[in-house]
């Protein structure tokens, strides 16, 4: 009798578990893929053929050593004194803090000098990050979006400490745990959580991930929406142009303000499957329904062929050609805050505090 029952229960496991063992399908045995149709990966003899190939044929355009970004001065006083109402300042690539019904939130935080994994080479900094980090009002909760260096700073993370909730794409809490976090939570595509009443859901991307040669994809990549009590934000991390944008829009919209990159798209036979460029981030803007842009993942560190002050200018050059107003492109510079106030529109600041936002052009 006994021996029946275990059969049966082996019987009942064994047609139940391909069901229960089904994966999405962004996952894979050794990690995860972009399951979006029309993306094509490339690999490292594609990042050498870019890299080293098109050096040597001369295919590498010229570019400035310096440029001459403007840094808002921004002492965080004002922002120190803010529970109430949303704001979201630029510190400098996809760096923002957002605040929102009173939570202070950091995308993909970097303060360092350098996006790489040491601090003698790799992309240096062109602009000082928008407020000095000792300068920041408490952070409750940080956000990431995939742990590519310059968006995965082992510094930055070993000063914010474990004071801040860390939501991060599955896998990446490993990273987190060598550091001596453990406040955090991995999520999954679609996945969310309400903190202190706002709600964070984890949302695709088209990426990749990888720190070193041999980890390729073996961690998530993803955005993050952020519905707080009036306003939705979303911050699109690093993506290709893919079909997520537009469902990303019915599931959370009517989105308030989209945090889109528009840099490191240069060359495109390279960089298109994983980077928008200016015009497909106007495109996404459009198939997300938003009603501001503001730009990100620029102006700080160089990564790709284009220079770096040209993504807004390309981004400029689209607006104009899908007849948009320009008054909804938020381009920030580096320490800028823009406040939102209460609802949809963004107000400027009274005079005292002109300091921490210029009106948008
Ligand atoms: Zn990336
Ligand atoms: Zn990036």
């Amino acid at each position: 009798m006994q021996n029946t029952v275990r059969n049966l229960m082996v019987i009942i496991m064994l047609t139940t578990a391909p069901l229960s063992a089904q994966k999405p399908v962004h996952h894979t045995d050794k990690g995860f893929r972009n399951p979006f149709p029309g993306f094509e990966d490339r690999g490292f003899a594609d990042f050498l053929k870019w890299q080293v190939m098109e050096r040597i044929q001369g295919k590498k355009p010229d570019k400035p050593d310096r440029y001459n970004f403007e840094l808002v001065k921004n002492d965080g006083s004002f922002l120190l004194e803010n529970d109430t109402t949303l704001t979201v300042t630029w510190i400098g690539h996809s760096s923002l803090l957002i605040q929102i019904d009173g939570l202070n939130i950091l995308t993909d935080p970097v303060w360092s000098d350098r996006c790489s994994p040491v601090q003698f080479a790799g992309p240096k900094r062109h602009v000082e990050p928008g407020i000095a980090f000792e300068n920041l009002p408490p952070v409750d909760v940080v956000l990431i979006s995939h742990n590519h260096y310059d968006h995965l700073d082992r510094r930055t993370i070993e000063k914010l400490g474990n004071r801040p909730l860390y939501l991060v794409p599955l896998k990446i809490g490993e990273f987190l745990d060598d550091l001596g976090i453990s406040n955090f939570e991995e999520k999954d595509w679609w996945e969310e959580l309400v903190f202190n009443g706002v709600k964070m859901a984890c949302v695709p991307a088209q990426h990749f991930s990888n720190r070193s040669l041999f980890d390729r994809n073996k961690t998530l990549w993803s955005g993050w929406v952020i519905q707080g009590k009036t306003h939705t934000l979303y911050f699109a991390g690093d993506t290709g142009y893919f079909p997520g944008f537009a469902e990303i829009g019915k599931r959370y919209g009517p989105i308030d303000v989209a945090a889109l990159p528009i840099g490191a798209y240069l060359p495109r036979w390279f960089m298109s499957p994983v980077h928008i460029d200016p015009a497909e981030a106007v495109e996404a803007y459009l198939d997300l329904q938003a009603e501001y842009f503001i730009p990100i993942h620029w102006g700080t560190f160089e990564l790709a062929d284009e220079p770096l002050d040209q993504p807004p200018k390309d981004l400029k050059k689209a607006i104009e050609r899908n007849n948009l107003e320009a008054g909804k492109f938020l381009i920030l510079k580096h320490g800028e805050t823009r406040i939102f106030e209460p609802k949809k529109d963004p107000l400027a600041l009274p005079e005292h505090d002109k300091i921490h936002a210029i009106p948008g052009k």
